[in-house]
């Protein structure tokens, strides 16, 4: 991977809260109703903090004869929101039309949807559309966890002359979710972030979790990795609402979580923190030095024992072995107060590069 982007990128300061305040955006998952939009909006703009109303005025379902959203009607109480509340607005754009619907209407922010973000063709009709115009749009990241796909997009309404560009995480499609609705593998935000740290990223909760419960855990995570707000689905009545029942939350809810989370700063509020993180700093280097060179020996054993295999013609894989040697490594790392998942997840790492070594030394 080896792409450098090439963005434009405003200045967050012009458009965002200021680099010391979080982005708070919330609101519903869909517009329904002009009573329900209004009465989440009234509660949502007295919690501290939000400046940005979201609704979703067309809906992207996974499955067809769901709730598709209400269309160009909603636009109009969105229009009214801003009025009464003084709350900027944002909405998906999936297509031109929807670009042309939004800024007619006076949409403020707009953003990309993940399953818009997938498709290349789509995203440059969006940004045709966009050509011109000075309006911030967020890019969720695609479903896929592709990284390049993400930059990708960001580059497309770049290229159009969009500079007030932001980005969305909300975690991704797998097959395994380990209780997530999307897992997050914050690492492909995290790259993003490294690869472009002059783009303001905040990270979407809900859409990561689908569940209330992890709306708190999933929120704090994001501010400890130094994103620049998040957009959190709120309903005056989640229980009922027309889609993403599970994930959204009351604004009182909204209000105790905002109320609890800790917003940090790389800086944080120590003076000079490099020179306090150098000398830790130098700890891990030579930690993972000793890493290193532990790695380094384990892979000479292998070597070992993949030419003992190939001259006595026995299996790489003796999976009763395998099956073994896990079970033992949980354990010891558990004994030393290691978590279980992160030890299985490197020894299954070590294992895969393990058996491919073997096999290039069978193949020899
Ligand atoms: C949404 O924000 O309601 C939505 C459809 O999200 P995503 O594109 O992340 O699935
Ligand atoms: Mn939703």
């Amino acid at each position: 991977m080896s792409i450098t982007p090439q963005l434009r990128i405003a200045p967050g300061t012009e458009w965002l809260p200021d680099a010391e305040q979080p982005l708070i955006i919330a609101g519903p998952c869909s517009a329904e109703t002009l009573e329900q939009v209004m009465a989440t909006a009234r509660q949502v703009a007295k919690i501290p903090g939000v400046t940005v109303f979201r609704a979703g005025i067309w809906k992207p379902r996974t499955r067809p004869n769901g709730f598709e959203g209400i269309g160009v009607e909603g636009l109009q109480w969105l229009r009214q929101v801003k009025e009464e509340t003084g709350l900027k607005t944002a909405i998906e754009v999936a297509n031109a039309t929807h670009v042309y619907e939004a800024l007619k209407h006076g949409v403020d922010i707009l953003w990309i949807g993940a399953r818009t973000t997938v498709n290349p063709f789509s995203v440059q009709e969006i940004a045709n559309a966009l050509r011109g115009v000075d309006v911030p749009v967020w890019v969720k990241n695609p479903v896929n966890p592709d990284l390049n796909l993400w930059i990708g997009a960001l580059e497309r309404l770049s290229d159009a002359g969009v500079q007030r560009l932001g980005a969305i995480h909300r975690g991704f499609s797998t097959y395994n979710k380990n209780g997530y609705r999307n897992p997050p593998m914050w690492n492909l935000a995290i790259d993003l972030m490294a690869k472009v740290p002059d783009l303001p990223v905040i990270c979407d909760p809900s859409h990561i979790c689908g569940n209330r419960e992890l709306i708190h855990k999933v929120s704090q995570r994001a501010f400890d990795l130094a994103m620049n707000g998040v957009m959190i689905e709120t309903h005056i009545d989640p229980d009922n609402a027309l889609s993403d029942a599970n994930q959204q939350l009351t604004p009182a809810r909204l209000a105790e979580i905002l109320g609890e989370l800790q917003f940090r700063r790389p800086g944080g509020d120590l003076s000079d923190p490099e020179a306090v993180l150098a000398d830790m700093r130098h700890e891990i280097d030579e930690t993972d030095q000793e890493l290193l060179e532990i790695m380094r020996r384990r892979t000479e054993i292998v070597a070992r024992i993949g030419k003992l295999k190939r001259d006595h013609h026995m299996t790489i894989l003796q999976v009763s072995r395998w099956k073994q040697l896990l079970e033992d490594r949980l354990q010891r790392g558990n004994r030393i107060g290691l978590e279980e998942d992160f030890v299985e997840d490197i020894f299954r790492v070590i294992h895969e590069r393990s058996i491919k070594m073997q096999s290039e030394v069978m193949n020899q």
